[in-house]
């Protein structure tokens, strides 16, 4: 199971910049670190934006700037650059382009002027005969003089990996041992994107290999690309890195963690004011022992102690009350002055205040005033009993269900300005006839707790997107307690 590392390897975690920094990537970032320092190799940061449907300009700068608080420093990476770079796709793209036009000379890959009619065409086809859905090689099957007579006529095309379509694709993963596929099940993905722009299996591995990248440890949700990658390598001549896939971190309820049942974002649980390093100790132990039942360590101590055989399958359950209750052991052991050091730079910073006195000045009248005006923005969760949440003459379920919609236009945001939420709450409103003031004051006591505060959209904006997620999904689990009102506006029955 434990390999010998002979050289000093060299790992990356490859962040897509698709939204927030999600708690998985910090959970991947350390097991790559903590292997690398183990070895006295390199830490390499990539970032993969190579889908421009999800791309998010503000994200690369966010996901950077979490795994630095998250305390975790990287070797190479886009901000500071390294032997290997550019390390972020998209200034790379001549390489894939190269890179399939190789695999077409050599006969690995073919373009295909599949239309994206005819494609969904065949997956409807393939749905509705309950078969497997995957491209039909319509295109594999094409003459070079055919190909090129589409070429001249200048259609569009996609290039396709020509997979072999019997035998058996084998890695050796170094947590869970041999994992075997069958070709025949394996479709002819694309490598390069009709706009030229290449699919992240082709990115991954040209990258992996001009990178110099020995070792890929990555989540389990990317075993079954494994294989694929693996044709890839032998498909170019390379040799393949060594892989290793961790578990998924799990909601308490053992499924997938996502962001409906526990916060996702980093971003989130340093506002919450969790130590970097407990949060490192924390996610250590999503997997990793350090024998014995001793659950309290330093990354540095993980580094020395490293090997993967103490690493162990299962899905890992990411616990809130373990985490706070581990952050509190930190904390404890902090000195009055770290303390206070602290709470001054983390918690009433100058930019923070800076935001919020605007919101409270008009509402006081002595300075003492000013803690009880503005306590939730310094709290975390709140408590909903006894507020009315509930506005009159609406079900419980409705309001959840206004609160899901809202979140979920919310999650489009490119920008989390004023304007942009008073955009997402006023369309709503019109979308739904409803009145601003049905959904104001539940809106208003599910992020601030009371039903008298400062301006909604102003709140909502300063309190920041992860706060006002976890507030409105813990008003929307208090809601789904409620016993449903008795309808009103109905006649009373006669006697
Ligand atoms: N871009 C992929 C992600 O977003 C990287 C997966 C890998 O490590 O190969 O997680």
């Amino acid at each position: 199971m434990n390999q010998v590392v002979i050289a000093p390897p060299r790992v990356r975690i490859a962040p897509s910049p698709t939204g927030d920094p999600h708690i998985g990537t910090a959970y991947i970032a350390l097991f790559n670190y903590v292997f690398a320092k183990k070895h006295g190799g390199k830490f390499i940061i990539r970032i993969e934006d190579t889908d421009r449907n999800r791309y998010r300009p503000e994200s690369e700068a966010m996901i950077l700037d979490a795994i630095r608080w998250f305390g975790i420093e990287w070797d190479e990476g886009p901000d500071i650059g390294g032997p290997y770079g550019p390390y972020k796709q998209s200034e790379r793209l001549p390489l894939y382009l190269e890179a399939a036009k190789e695999l077409i000379i050599k006969n690995h890959a073919y373009r295909c002027f599949c239309s994206v009619a005819r494609l969904e065409k065949l997956r409807e086809v393939q749905t509705a005969n309950k078969l497997p859905p995957g491209y039909d090689r319509h295109c594999r099957a094409l003459s070079v003089e055919e190909a090129e007579k589409k070429l001249a006529a200048g259609e569009k095309f996609t290039i396709r990996f020509k997979v072999p379509t019997s035998g058996v694709t084998s890695f050796n993963d170094q947590i869970r041992g041999k994992i075997e596929f069958e070709n025949a099940r394996l479709d002819d993905l694309v490598l390069l994107k009709a706009d030229g722009y290449p699919t992240y299996h082709l990115a991954s591995v040209v990258d992996d290999n001009a990178m110099k990248i020995t070792h890929v440890i990555r989540g389990e949700e990317w075993v079954s690309s494994t294989p694929k990658h693996v044709l890839l390598y032998e498909a170019f001549g390379w040799t393949a890195p060594l892989f290793t896939h961790l578990n998924l971190l799990r909601n308490t309820d053992k499924s997938k963690i996502s962001k409906r049942k526990n916060p996702t974002s980093i971003l989130y649980y340093r506002r919450k004011g969790i130590l970097p390093k407990a949060l490192r100790n924390f996610l250590a132990l999503m997997g990793w022992s350090l024998g014995g039942d001793q659950e309290i360590f330093s990354t540095e101590t993980m580094i020395e102690n490293f090997t993967w055989e103490r690493f162990s399958l299962g899905g890992p359950v990411f616990d809130l009350q373990k985490l706070l209750w581990m952050n509190g052991q930190y904390l404890k052991q902090l000195p009055d002055e770290a303390w206070v050091a602290m709470i001054r730079d983390q918690v009433f910073t100058d930019e923070y205040l800076k935001q919020i006195v605007p919101l409270i000045k008009e509402r006081v009248q002595a300075l003492e005033e000013f803690i009880p005006n503005a306590d939730f923005f310094f709290t975390g969760d709140l408590k909903y009993e006894g507020t009315s949440i509930l506005p009159k003459g609406f079900a419980a379920k409705v309001v959840a269900k206004w609160f899901s919609d809202i979140l979920e236009a919310f999650e489009t945001l490119d920008e989390w300005s004023v304007p942009k939420i008073k955009a997402v709450i006023e369309t709503f409103v019109a979308q739904n006839g409803l009145k601003t003031k049905d959904i104001f004051m539940p809106l208003r006591i599910a992020i601030s707790g009371t039903p008298v505060s400062p301006p909604l959209f102003e709140t909502i904006q300063v309190l920041g997107k992860e706060m006002v997620r976890r507030r409105m999904r813990l008003a929307m689990d208090y809601l789904k307690t409620l016993k449903e009102p008795i309808a009103q506006n109905t006649e009373p029955t006669p006697s």
